[in-house]
C-alpha cells in the first residue's frame, strides 16, 4: 500500500492502474462503517484508493474542526488490512494552497437539513469530492448511507457536472443496539450512549408508520416523534425523497425517514430509507 501526499504522487502511483479505480473518501478515525465502505470498494474494483483528509471547508465557525478525532497510523492500518491500494493523505496547505478560490455549490438540496443547520457544509464537501474524484481519476466513489443528503449532494454533482464517476451508496453499519456508528460518537459520555439508540428507533416508528399504510407526513413524523426523549433534544425528523431532500405532503412513493438530535453539544445524524411504497389498505390492489 502507498502513502501519497499530493495530488501527483496520487497520479504517479495510479498510472496504469488496473480499472475501475474505486475512491472511498473519509476523513479518518476510521471504524467499521468505513471500513465496509472499502470492502465493498475492494470487491468491485481492481484498483482502490481511499482518502485521509479533515476537510476545513465543510466545518463552520464554532464546530469540532480541532478537537475533530484524529488517528492516522492506526487509520494506515486498517486500510492496510482492508486492502487499499493508495492512501491520499494531503494537509491543508496541499489541498488548499494560497490563492486556492473556486468552490462547487451544489444548490438547493445542499440547503435543506443538515445545509440549513451548517451552511457551506455541503459546499465544502462537493469542493473537496470533486477536487478529489480529479486527483484520483476514479471511475466509482463510495459513499455511506448514513450520511444520506451528503450521498444526494454528490450525485447532484456528478450529474449536474457530468463526472464520469459512479457513486455507490453503501447500506449504514450500526452498534447491535441501532445506533449508527460515527466517528463522532467518541464524544458521547455514558448517559448519553445509552440514550443515543434512540434516535433510531424513532426512525423505526416512523418507518413503520408509513408501511403500515400511513400516508400523512405529520402524524408518520409524530410517531417517531414520541422516541425523541430528553437527554435527546430533536434537530430535525422528517420523510423526505431521497434525491431532492424535498417532503412530499402524501407519503405514496420510496421515501427517506430522516433525524438528527443533540445529546449534549453532540449532533448525532441517521436516516432509514423507507422501500415499500405506502397504501392505505382500501388502495392495496389484490
Ligand atoms: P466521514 O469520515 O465521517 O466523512 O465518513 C466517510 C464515509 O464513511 C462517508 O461516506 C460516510 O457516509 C461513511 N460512513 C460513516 N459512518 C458510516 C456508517 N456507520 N456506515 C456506513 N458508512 C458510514
Amino acid at each position: 500500500m502507498q502513502i501519497t501526499r499530493t495530488p501527483a504522487e496520487v497520479r504517479d502511483a495510479l498510472r496504469g492502474a488496473g480499472r475501475p479505480v474505486g475512491l472511498v473518501p473519509t476523513m479518518g478515525a476510521l471504524h467499521a462503517g468505513h471500513l465496509a465502505l472499502v470492502a465493498q470498494a475492494r470487491a468491485e474494483c481492481r484498483t482502490v484508493v481511499a482518502s485521509l483528509f479533515v476537510n476545513p471547508l465543510q466545518f463552520g465557525p464554532g464546530e469540532d474542526f480541532d478537537r475533530y478525532p484524529r488517528a492516522f497510523e492506526s487509520d494506515v492500518a486498517a486500510l492496510e488490512a482492508g486492502g487499499v491500494d493508495v492512501v491520499y493523505a494531503p494537509d491543508v496547505g496541499t489541498m488548499y494552497p494560497p490563492g486556492f478560490a473556486t468552490s462547487v455549490d451544489p444548490g438547493d438540496v445542499g440547503e435543506r437539513y443538515e445545509g440549513s443547520l451548517r451552511p457551506g457544509h455541503f459546499r465544502g464537501v462537493a469542493t473537496v469530492c470533486v477536487k478529489l474524484f480529479a486527483t484520483a481519476g476514479c471511475d466509482r466513489a463510495y459513499f455511506g448511507a448514513k450520511d444520506a443528503q451528503q450521498a444526494a449532494v454528490i450525485q447532484r454533482v456528478i450529474e449536474d457536472l457530468n463526472l464520469p464517476v459512479e457513486l455507490i451508496v453503501v447500506p449504514t453499519v450500526r452498534e447491535p443496539d441501532g445506533l449508527a456508528l460515527s466517528s463522532r460518537n467518541v464524544y458521547l459520555d455514558v448517559e448519553q450512549r445509552a440514550a443515543a439508540p434512540a434516535l433510531h428507533r424513532a426512525l423505526d416508528a416512523v418507518m413503520r408508520a408509513v408501511t403500515h399504510g400511513e400516508t400523512d407526513r405529520d402524524r408518520a413524523v409524530a410517531a417517531g416523534r414520541a422516541e425523541l426523549t430528553v437527554p435527546l433534544h430533536e434537530a430535525y425528523l422528517d420523510v423526505v425523497d431521497p434525491q431532492t431532500f424535498v417532503s412530499p405532503e402524501r407519503l405514496d412513493a420510496p421515501v427517506l425517514a430522516i433525524a438528527s438530535a443533540w445529546l449534549g453539544p453532540t449532533r448525532l445524524i441517521d436516516n432509514v430509507p423507507i422501500e415499500a411504497p405506502a397504501h392505505a389498505p382500501h388502495e392495496i390492489v389484490r
